[in-house]
């Protein structure tokens, strides 16, 4: 785990550590963008649960609500939270997730990203030449209209869509049933091999465009198994697909195995026993899906067996949660890896100790501006985390849903944040030297980025 650490980049007029820790203090509210508060005031009206699904993350923003269940009956997969009457998982991220969703969408033709923007075309066009590697992409993420109206074609599954231009109008919804409606259309056309084939290998042409060279892919099996889709068939058709990219496009992946987070860890460790026979294809662990209340504590055993049985593991944490989340992360599942890590910066001492054990950190710029985590996409975490050493890399999440692939990412926060060549660099290599590589791999890929950096 321990890697070098990266050098400081200290510039004229920034805060000094101590100044920008003070800066973001444990349950500190963030003024969002307006259009987070108009959407939690928005939700007032669609508010209909609470208990364990209401989100703290709204809270912390100052949104007026931070949110609820679904609805009944609205079966949903991938991250989701909750199970239906019917004993389907829910989608579980909040309503404010799908509010920020939905507003990606919303926002695609001006989004605040694209108002702050200073474009730099050389620093653009340094972005897409440097190798890289996506350590944080969930697969069921990155269904875009257009397969999900083919899919919906091929599967004869009933969409209320005619068309894939209906299918993009939809995502620009005007209440949060028809956000729910879509996104369980969507994920409900995943059906057989093929699908998550030509799902993975969608992605990888696209990130094969982007320059990546080495993709660590997010699944979430029980999002699929607990709707009748078999473990096997999820797991072929992404591995069909990932061994194709290797061949044909260039890139190396490993596959990372999610718990959703909600769910029990005795589910977890159910998925774990159906994953038995295919671990010589499933290279790591990871645990996602609602952050707040389920802390990865709830998860210590079900990780231990994972690491018992030779897994990579990594855990969401200090996205919504708040750094306790990131030292349990540490601490109890001993992970190799921190996805997002924002909050971490809440705490000095666990700064000092992730960037003494070059601990990575996944970080996902336009998730966080579309989740209300920062409320502008200047407020990106990766410029505070290079300037206090931490190993920070860029990633798209769920770039389907947030409003852009990997060099999205990049150059949306290479603008705001002014990020140097330099800087970019340094992320890329963090990409490589974070990732789950054989040391021989990773300096393969070293060279290669010094040989794009030195030629700019
Ligand atoms: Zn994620």
């Amino acid at each position: 785990m321990s890697q070098a650490l990266g050098g400081r980049h200290d510039k004229p007029g920034r805060m000094d550590e101590s100044e920008q820790l003070k800066q973001v203090e444990p349950g500190q509210v963030r003024i969002a963008e307006p259009g987070c508060h108009q959407r939690g005031i928005e939700q007032q009206q669609w508010c209909i649960g609470g208990g364990d699904n209401r989100l703290t993350l709204a809270d912390r923003l100052g949104c007026p609500v931070a949110v609820t269940q679904p609805a009944a009956g609205m079966a949903g997969m991938d991250r989701g939270q909750g199970q239906s009457s019917a004993g389907h998982i829910h989608r579980d991220r909040t309503e404010l997730e799908r509010r920020a969703r939905a507003g990606q969408a919303v926002d695609r033709g001006a989004s605040p990203v694209q108002r702050q923007s200073m474009t730099n075309p050389a620093r653009n066009a340094l972005i897409a030449r440097l190798p890289k590697a996506e350590l944080h992409l969930h697969i069921e993420g990155s269904l875009e209209p257009e397969l999900l109206f083919a899919l919906a074609q091929r599967n004869g599954v009933s969409i209320p869509f005619d068309s894939v231009e209906a299918v993009r109008a939809a995502y620009s919804f005007s209440n949060l049933q028809d956000f729910l409606d879509i996104y369980y259309q969507g994920m409900s056309v995943l059906l057989t091999e093929q699908d998550f084939y030509d799902l993975t290998w969608a992605y990888l042409e696209r990130a094969a465009d982007d320059n990546v060279r080495h993709v660590e892919i997010f699944f979430d099996p029980q999002g699929h198994t607990e709707r009748g889709v078999a473990f096997d068939t999820v797991v072929d058709g992404i591995e069909r697909a990932l061994k194709q990219g290797e061949a044909e496009l260039g890139i190396s992946y490993r596959l990372i195995m999610c718990f959703l987070r909600h769910l029990s860890e005795d589910e977890a460790f159910a998925t774990l026993e159906q994953a038995l026979p295919h671990l010589h294809r499933i290279h790591g662990v990871g645990l996602d899906s609602s952050e707040v209340g389920h802390p990865p504590a709830k998860f210590q055993r079900v990780f231990a067996k994972a690491r018992e049985l030779g897994l990579h593991v990594t855990a969401h944490a200090g996205e919504e949660g708040p750094p306790e989340y990131v030292h349990e992360a540490l601490d109890l599942l001993e992970v190799e890896r921190i996805d997002h890590g924002n909050r971490a910066l809440e705490d000095a001492a666990l700064v000092q100790r992730i960037a003494e054990e070059g601990l990575t950190l996944t970080v996902c710029p336009l998730s966080n501006l579309r989740l209300c985590v920062i409320g502008d996409i200047a407020e990106s975490p990766v410029r505070r985390m290079l300037d206090l050493s931490l190993k920070a890399t860029v990633n798209s999440d769920d770039p389907a849903y947030f409003g852009g692939y990997i060099n999205d990412n990049f150059r949306a926060i290479a603008d705001a944040l002014d990020l140097s060549e330099a800087e970019i660099v340094k992320l890329v290599e963090n990409s490589f030297t974070g990732s789950f590589l054989p040391m021989a791999d990773q300096i393969q890929h070293l060279a290669e980025i010094a040989e794009v950096a030195g030629g700019r």
